[in-house]
């Protein structure tokens, strides 16, 4: 049987982000049809496609509000980080991560890329956390395993730095991942741009941070197209990016390359991808529309998903968000992105409607 229904409003349309007045049909979980014009619906307000949050580590969850000295404390091998992880039960992880993708889920996010250390049973964990209606891609870390076995249940590998892990381990963990057709990812030039040019050897699907990178590490990233996933918000707390010039999104996203939003660590900061938005938007980058597609298409680029999320466009799956235009926060406002990136918050949203399972 066919479930088709109607949401209608101010619709944030297609990939340039159009905003217009109009409805949207959504047909067993596929946009139908978009279109201007007043007709009945289900339920109205502001029509926005749910956020994408780039880079996760979710397992961090199990221990929030921790005092730490440096980053590198925090997460070298053997650190606060790995030493708090594996004092935790199997059950605490799984429960606290579930409480966390709940909490993603609630604030308007449809879909998370997560760096899952712990082997193949880290990326089982995660698995047996998941909740509907929110797209998991979990990138795995070998930490004893054979990678095979890691690429074999997880959508790819999300490796620390080159500085954290032999150069052979790196490159087979890059190839494998290339041959069996999933994803490679690391972190770079975070604290320092000592890793930079490792990681980009390793031609990886994306860059996480590129904090300290220079413009010449920037370039090289924009020739090689290699998108690059920035977490301001972390940077901050860890202490590598208060200066308002650093992570330099500018420059990234002036040299054509594709930029995404991700919350990081959640020891250090909520999976909010509101909060994100805010603080980018405020100290980085002054284009709202540009902060918009970080949180939303851009992943999806990142992941080769835009045909299929991160808009609202006919065909796409229905991961969209209604906010509510006559809420205290909202209410009155003259341009809806500016204000969904700068003052919006997660009690704004009416409903985050589910797309088609199994869809992406
Ligand atoms: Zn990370």
């Amino acid at each position: 049987m066919t479930y088709e229904y109607v949401v209608s409003g101010t619709v944030i349309y297609d990939d340039e982000f159009e905003v217009m007045e109009g409805y949207v049909v959504i047909r067993d979980g596929i946009i139908h049809e978009v279109s201007t014009g007043e007709v009945d619906s289900s339920i109205q307000g502001i029509i926005a496609p749910a956020f994408i949050n780039a880079h996760t580590h979710v397992g961090d969850s199990v221990v929030k509000d921790i005092s730490f000295d440096s980053l590198k404390e925090l997460v070298k091998p053997g650190g606060l980080k790995y030493k708090t992880l594996s004092e935790a039960s199997e059950q605490k992880l799984i429960a606290s991560m579930t409480s966390c993708l709940c909490d993603m889920k609630r604030t308007g996010t449809c879909a998370f890329v997560d760096f899952r250390e712990g082997g193949v049973s880290g990326v089982h964990a995660l698995k047996r956390a998941c909740v509907g209606g929110l797209k998991p891609f979990i990138l795995g870390r070998p930490d004893g395993d054979d990678v095979k076995d890691v690429l074999m249940v997880a959508d790819g590998i999300g490796m620390s730095s080159v500085n954290d892990h032999p150069w052979d381990v790196l490159k087979g963990a890059a190839e494998a991942s290339r041959k069996s057709g999933k994803l490679f990812a690391i972190h770079a030039g975070e604290a320092d741009r000592s890793d930079i040019k490792g990681a980009l050897e390793l031609s990886p699907d994306f860059l996480v941070h590129m904090t300290c990178a220079d413009d010449g590490g920037i370039r090289v990233a924009a020739d090689k197209n290699i998108p690059i996933v920035v977490c301001p918000r972390s940077n901050f707390v860890t202490g590598v990016g208060r200066s308002g010039e650093r992570p330099p999104i500018k420059e990234m996203a002036e040299m054509g390359i594709t930029v995404a939003l991700g919350t990081d660590n959640v020891m250090l900061n909520s999976t909010d991808m509101f909060a994100e938005m805010e603080f980018t938007a405020k100290m980085f980058v002054q284009n709202d529309r540009q902060v918009f597609k970080m949180a939303t298409l851009n992943g999806a680029k990142m992941l080769h998903l835009d045909e299929k999320i991160g808009s609202i466009r006919e065909g796409k799956t229905s991961h969209i968000m209604i906010l509510d235009e006559k809420s205290n926060s909202l209410c009155g406002t003259k341009d809806v992105i500016k204000s969904i990136v700068r003052r919006a918050r997660p009690d704004d949203i009416k409903v985050v409607l589910e797309g088609k399972s199994g869809a992406v």
